[in-house]
Formats: structure tokens, C-alpha cells, sequence
């Protein structure tokens, strides 16, 4: 079925591209062999070289011949004349291609017509050639016509075809002279400028400069000499003195784009060469422009200079192609370097026929084949690149989701045993009373917990660049988050002996909005790397804000008196894997990924993270986090409080809950242990030692848990629930139960689950997890 729809679906496309073709190509042909239909009643047009004579300054006449060159001497007039014929039209027009000259037409000695642009241009010494339209009118028959030419430079002499007609006709002679060259020209020059614009947006999206820009570019300009050198200028711009001046700065920039091209595409190999002319060129162009302003020189000064340009860039690659080729190198650019020879050989075949030619016209229709040929294969090479791009960073994006979700399950993987490592660790740490064993245990402790910071940071990295990273919003209070800080890192601090201050601003508002747990990772860690990079000395945590758009701009800068960072390496700090410093042989540990990880944090949460640092003197790293205020009751100055180094060692640990729990077993003992391990919280501890008080105490009190031991005498917590659940007005209907027991095997949380505890709790009873239950289900 999907092969079939395939293959029609590629059928009609390929008739309709057939179709499509066929009749593109009918109309063009029809267009050339069918009569002309157009309605114009006055386009009559014809030639009217025939009979005139020169006339020179000592009133000798000859004749001459149109199209022609003459001997002028320098600041002479060419005359020519002739008288005129009868003829029944109204007003006719005699036309012809003025070269660079002023025209004065005479009719039976009086003035009839100048051409000047002499009070128009805006600069240059002579006037623009175009097409004159001189007017006979009927009563002129028998009159001579005397046509003057005068010039400032070697065109005087020159004679274009003589022609008339009337004014419609003359435009569409001079359209129709030229009109395959006119209409392959636009088209150059539309291919150049979607080259140019395809070229910006491949380097806006995946930063590569693609030599079709520069193609692009040189065919622009090539495109506008060719506009600039034809006739028809004079129907589509009305100031033909300006547009002629495009010839020679369109030439120049050719000449300087082609060596742009070339180089790209010869990838830099021969820049000193192509730079070298590249300057000259835009020297030359802009001194020529200069000079043009200040009426210096004329711009058409520029012409020989722009071919001889031209000229070195094609020789320059033609020589540095050769080594190229030697190399194998062509191959990676085989296909512009057919479409430059083709265009190349088509230049010299327009020069061929250039000189072939009449004089005063330059044809460029061989020429634009060339380029538009040099162009498609630009553009092909750079549909293979883009093509080859987008597999690559498919590729790469495939690589990196890989290792995102490889890093992810390892870093999980990893996690459980170790904090089991961990866990039994301090079961040894607090049973064991042999010093030596303690000895032991403290090592695994320390070493462990290193081993699980690192575990964490490669989850985090995977997370954030799999983009996983959530931010969490919460109402939090600004001096409770600082204090959290203080505490994680005092002890570090004192235990490498360095003094740690905190300076926080009194007025920062007291409750805030944002993501608590991230910004007290983005700080931990800046100030876990002060204390490692800081032999001596203090390390300073400064809290400052200001208030902008409603929101605080919370500014944390965590600075120390270490090591410092030296210039060259902070460019890279932020960078996964990177470590910078001698203090790599010093042997203090890390895996590089800190700083990342704190860089990605900081602009999740639309935040900066900043740097200054001197060698030796030490580090400030400045972050500034928006956030929301919720008061603006001002946070008062900074203490560490009553419970303030309550929440020491371990971020995990940290416990405020507020709440009263029930806690049901039949060993006294262990209804101790378990007050005893929440004694230093908030947290309200009843106990019961059988069923009966147990019960009592739940009908008169609501509480926020339940634990319930499973192996009673007499009645196990399974069944003790089960009456619970059945009392009337039982004011802890909703209360979660917790299970104790003593042999907790893998399943056991669903076996529970069934019978309606919400998680149970192995025995004996450990701190970590106790807190963690309480934690879960009481907030
Ligand atoms: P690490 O795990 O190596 O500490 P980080 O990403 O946290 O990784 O830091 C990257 C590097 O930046 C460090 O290896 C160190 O060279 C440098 N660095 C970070 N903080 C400081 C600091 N306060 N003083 C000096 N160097 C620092």
C-alpha cells in the first residue's frame, strides 16, 4: 500500500514537473515565432545611416558612414549633416547612442535639441551615454539637419548607428536589442542575492561561512556592471549619470568579490596573496570614490585598474589551482571550480566577441550564462554542505542524547549502592566502639560521600544537557536559604582553617519566590570551590539586591583569597571537563563540572554568572538571579539563629518539619529510640505500648503520621489498622500509616501498600530514613 502511493505520488510529480516544463518552453518559443500583436499604433522604427556628411572646420564636407570612428583632435566637434526627406508621419525622432558625448542637433540652422546632463550629474566631467531623441516634424522636409558631437575625451569621434522612428519605437528596438541579456541578468542577479541571504542564515544558524555568499556577492556586482553598461538604463532609471558610474564601482567590487570567493573556496590556503590584492583593490576603489568627490579625477579613471584587478584575481587562482590540484585538494571544491572555468571561458569568448562587435555596445549575454552556470554550482556544493551539516548535527545530537540517558541510568545505578555503602557505614560509626574499626569507617565516610557528590554532579550535567533540569517555584525565606548555606560550608571552612564571612544586606526583602534548592546548589558550589582553591586567608559569601521591574535582583557573590584564575583560562572555566591552574598537580579534587552545571542553573533561571580574578590574590564569582518578592518586609541582619547550625553535615539532613506523630510498638526501648531520634526537631512524639492505649490516644488526638509495629503480641499492626479504620468519628481517618518492621525484603513497600500503609520503615529504626519518610509525608 505504501510503496503504491509512493510510486503514484511520484508519478504526478513527475508529470506535473514535465508538463510545467513543456510549456514553459512552448511559450517561449511561441513568443519568438508568432506575429507581434501588440497594439501600438506608432512603433515604427527604422535605420537612417545612409547620406550624411562630416563637416569640417573649414567647411569641407564628406561623406561618412554610421556606425563609424573619426579623427577628432582634442576639444573638437564632430559635425555631421544631412538633408531630410519627406516623409507623411508627424513628429519622427532621429536616435542614436550618444558616447560619452553632448549632442546639439540643428534643423535649417536653428537649435532643435541638446543632450547634456552637464547641469544634472552629480559628479563626473561628461555626460552618460543614451539614446537622443532628436524631433523632425513634417515641415522640417528639405531642411538640413546638423547633428554636433562634442567630448572631452577619445569618444568624440565615435558614431553609433544612426536610426528613426518614433519614441515607443525606439524604446522597443533598444528593449528588444537586449532583451535575452537583460532578462539573464536580472535572473543573475536575483540567483546572487538568495545566495548572499541563504549564505547569512546558514551562518546565523550553524555559524559556517559558505563560499556561496561570496558567489553570491560577485554575481551581484557583475550583474550590476551589466545593468550599469546597457543601453536600456534609460528605461528603468531616470538618472542615467549615476547608474553609469556603477560600471566602474561595480567592476571594482567584482574584482574584489571574486578574490573573496577564491580564497573561501581555496580555504584560506592562499589568503596573503588574495589579501594582498583584496586591500589594493578597495584602496584603489575608495581613493577613486574620494577623488570623484573632491572633482580630483573621474571615476572612469577606475576602469583600467578594475580590469587589471580583475585580471590578477583570475590569475592568482588559476596559478594557486595548480598546486591545488598537485594536492587533490580540487576535488573539495570540484564542482565550483567547473562552473568558475566555464565562466572564465565564457569571459574570454565575450571579449572575442566584444571586439567583433560595434564599438560602443558591450553585450554581456554570453558572459551571464557563464556566471549563472558558476552560480548553480556554488549553490548545488552548498546544498551538499547544508545536507552534510544537518546529518552531522543529527548525528550529534543522537551521540549526545545517548550519553545524556547512558550517564542518567549510571548515575542512578551508582547511587544505590553507595548509599547503602554509606548507610551500613553508619550503622559501624555509630555500634562499633573499637577506635580502630571508627578509624576506618570515618574514611569510607568521607570517601563515600565524595564519590556521591560526584555521582550527583554527572547526573545533574546528563540532566542539564538533556534539558531535564526543572525549575521548582516555591515561597521561601531569604535568611533561612543563607543560613542553610552558612551552615553546609562552615565546617569545611573551619576544618582548612579558613575564616568565612558573610555579609547580607538588612533590607533585602524577607520572603522571596524561586527555586530555593537550585540557588542554594549555584551557592554551595561557589563557595565548596572558595574553600578548596583558598590555601589561606577567608573565604565571603555577600548577599545584595536590588529591586528592578518589580522583581529583586538578587546578587550573590561568593569571593575568596586563593589562587586566583590567570586571564587566559577564564574564557574556558565554564566549559564541561575543564580545569584550569597548577593546582591540578596539587591534587585537590574535582571533575571540572561545577561551574558548568552552577552556569546552566544560573540561566535557567534567567540569571548571570560573572567572574573577576587575580593570580594569587584570589576569586569573586558574582551571580544575580531574579526573583519574586513576597514581602517586602526587610530580612534583618544576618545570624545564624537559634536552630541555625541545627542543619550541619549533609544538605540531605536538613529537617523542619512541624508536626505531632503517633508511634506504636511493644518495646519500650525502641519507643525511646524513636523520641530520641527526633528530639532535636520540631516534632511532637506520642507513643503507645499496646493496642488498647493505642487506640486511645487516636481517638482523642489527630496526627499527621502513624507508625504502627507489625509483630505485636496479640494483635499485629495489620489488623490493629483495620479496627482503627473501623471507629467512629476517628479524627486520623485520613492519617498515613507507616509500617515497622524488622525483616524488610525487596516487595515489602507493595505488600504494605496493600493493605493500606502508605510506606514502611525498616528496624531498627535509621535517622536518614526516618527524616525521609517524615519529610515525604507530612509537607
Ligand atoms: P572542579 O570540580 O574542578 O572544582 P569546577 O567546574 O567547579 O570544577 O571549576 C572549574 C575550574 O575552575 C576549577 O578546576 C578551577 O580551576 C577553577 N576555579 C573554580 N573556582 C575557583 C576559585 N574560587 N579559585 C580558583 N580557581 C577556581
Amino acid at each position: 500500500m505504501k510503496k503504491t502511493s509512493s510510486f503514484v505520488y511520484d508519478f504526478i510529480v513527475g508529470v506535473g514537473a514535465i508538463v510545467f516544463t513543456a510549456i514553459m518552453v512552448l511559450l517561449f518559443v511561441g513568443e519568438q515565432l508568432l506575429p507581434d500583436e501588440r497594439t501600438y499604433t506608432d512603433s515604427y522604427f527604422e535605420d537612417y545611416s545612409d547620406g550624411w556628411v562630416r563637416v569640417y572646420n573649414d567647411g569641407t564636407k564628406r561623406t561618412i558612414k554610421a556606425p563609424g570612428q573619426y579623427e577628432v583632435s582634442a576639444g573638437q566637434e564632430l559635425v555631421i549633416e544631412k538633408t531630410i526627406d519627406a516623409d507623411s508621419r508627424k513628429t519622427r525622432y532621429v536616435t542614436f547612442n550618444s558616447v560619452k558625448q553632448d549632442i546639439y542637433a540643428y534643423v535649417g540652422g536653428e537649435h532643435r535639441y541638446t543632450f547634456s546632463t552637464k547641469d544634472t550629474r552629480i559628479f563626473g566631467s561628461h555626460s552618460p551615454g543614451l539614446y537622443v531623441f532628436i524631433p523632425i516634424y513634417p515641415e522640417d522636409e528639405g531642411k538640413i539637419l546638423q547633428i554636433v558631437f562634442w567630448g572631452n575625451n577619445n569618444y568624440t569621434g565615435v558614431l553609433d548607428k544612426i536610426s528613426i522612428g518614433s519614441q515607443v519605437g525606439i524604446l522597443l528596438s533598444i528593449y528588444n536589442d537586449e532583451r535575452y541579456t537583460l532578462i539573464l541578468t536580472l535572473f543573475l542577479i536575483v540567483l546572487g542575492l538568495i545566495a548572499f541571504i541563504i549564505g547569512i542564515i546558514v551562518k546565523v544558524a550553524y555559524n559556517r561561512t559558505l563560499s556561496l555568499s561570496f558567489a553570491g556577492w560577485a554575481v551581484v556586482c557583475a550583474g550590476t556592471w551589466f545593468l550599469a553598461e546597457s543601453n536600456c538604463k534609460q528605461i528603468f532609471v531616470p538618472n542615467i549619470s549615476l547608474m553609469s558610474y556603477m560600471t566602474y564601482i561595480s567592476l571594482m567590487m567584482l574584482s574584489y568579490t571574486m578574490a573573496l570567493y577564491f580564497d573561501r573556496l581555496q580555504e584560506g590556503r592562499y589568503r596573503m596573496a588574495y589579501m594582498i590584492l583584496e586591500v589594493l583593490e578597495l584602496f584603489v576603489l575608495l581613493a577613486g570614490i574620494v577623488l570623484q568627490l573632491l572633482r580630483k579625477s573621474d571615476l572612469s579613471a577606475m576602469l583600467p585598474y578594475a580590469f587589471l584587478s580583475i585580471i590578477l584575481s583570475m590569475l592568482i587562482y588559476l596559478i594557486t589551482v595548480i598546486p591545488d590540484f598537485i594536492q587533490g585538494k580540487v576535488k573539495d571544491y570540484i564542482l565550483e571550480f567547473i562552473g568558475i572555468m566555464v565562466a572564465f571561458v565564457a569571459g574570454v569568448g565575450q571579449m572575442i566577441a566584444y571586439d567583433d562587435k560595434h564599438p560602443i555596445t558591450m553585450d554581456a549575454f554570453i558572459l551571464t550564462i557563464g556566471l549563472i552556470f558558476m552560480i548553480l554550482m556554488s549553490y548545488i556544493r552548498a546544498l551538499r554542505d547544508i545536507r552534510k551539516m544537518e546529518r552531522d548535527m543529527f548525528a550529534a545530537v543522537q551521540a549526545q542524547n545517548a550519553s545524556s540517558a547512558f550517564l542518567t541510568r549510571m548515575s542512578h545505578e551508582m547511587r544505590t549502592p553507595i548509599n547503602a555503602i554509606l548507610g551500613m557505614n553508619k550503622m559501624i560509626l555509630r555500634e562499633s566502639k573499637e577506635e580502630n574499626i571508627l578509624d576506618y569507617a570515618r574514611d569510607v565516610n568521607g570517601a563515600g560521600n565524595y564519590l556521591l557528590s560526584i555521582v550527583n554532579e554527572v547526573l545533574d550535567l546528563a540532566k542539564v544537557n538533556a534539558g531535564k533540569f526543572d525549575i521548582d517555584i516555591e515561597d521561601y525565606e531569604l535568611m533561612d536559604m543563607i543560613r542553610e548555606c552558612y551552615s553546609l560550608i562552615k565546617p569545611r571552612a573551619l576544618a582548612n582553617r579558613l575564616a568565612f564571612e558573610v555579609d547580607m544586606s538588612d533590607v533585602l526583602p524577607a520572603r522571596l519566590r524561586g527555586d530555593k534548592e537550585r540557588i542554594i546548589q549555584i551557592i554551595t558550589n561557589l563557595l565548596t570551590n572558595a574553600v578548596k582553591y583558598t590555601p589561606e586567608g577567608r573565604i565571603k559569601l555577600s548577599v545584595q539586591g536590588k529591586i528592578s521591574g518589580g522583581r529583586l535582583l538578587l546578587m550573590i557573590t561568593v569571593s575568596d583569597t586563593g589562587i586566583g584564575i590567570d586571564e587566559d583560562s577564564i574564557p574556558y572555566l565554564f566549559d564541561s571537563f575543564t580545569r584550569v591552574g597548577e593546582f591540578q598537580n596539587q591534587r585537590i579534587e574535582g571533575t571540572g563540572l561545577g561551574l558548568t552545571i552552577t552556569k546552566q542553573l544560573v540561566e535557567m533561571m534567567g540569571g548571570t554568572i560573572t567572574v573577576e580574578s587575580e593570580p594569587g590574590k584570589g576569586t569573586a564569582f558574582t551571580v544575580v538571579i531574579p526573583q519574586e518578592i513576597r514581602t517586602v518586609e526587610p530580612c534583618g541582619t544576618f545570624s545564624m539563629g537559634p536552630n541555625g547550625d541545627r542543619r550541619v553535615v549533609d544538605r540531605n539532613e536538613v529537617f523542619d518539619v512541624l508536626g505531632k506523630i503517633l508511634v506504636v510498638d511493644d518495646v519500650a526501648i525502641n519507643l525511646r529510640v524513636f523520641s530520641m531520634l527526633l528530639n532535636n526537631t520540631d516534632i511532637t512524639v506520642d507513643t503507645a505500648i499496646s493496642a488498647s492505649e493505642a487506640l486511645e490516644k487516636i481517638k482523642r488526638n489527630k496526627y499527621d503520621i502513624i507508625f504502627l509495629d507489625h509483630l505485636m503480641p496479640g494483635m499485629d499492626g495489620i489488623q490493629l489498622k483495620e479496627i482503627i479504620m473501623a471507629l467512629p468519628d476517628n479524627p486520623n481517618k485520613d492519617t498515613p500509616f507507616i509500617m515497622q518492621t524488622a525483616n524488610a525484603v525487596v516487595g515489602a513497600k507493595e505488600q504494605y501498600e496493600a493493605f493500606g500503609f502508605v510506606d514502611y520503615i525498616a528496624k531498627p529504626i535509621k535517622e536518614e530514613e526516618l527524616r525521609k519518610l517524615l519529610r515525604r509525608y507530612m509537607i
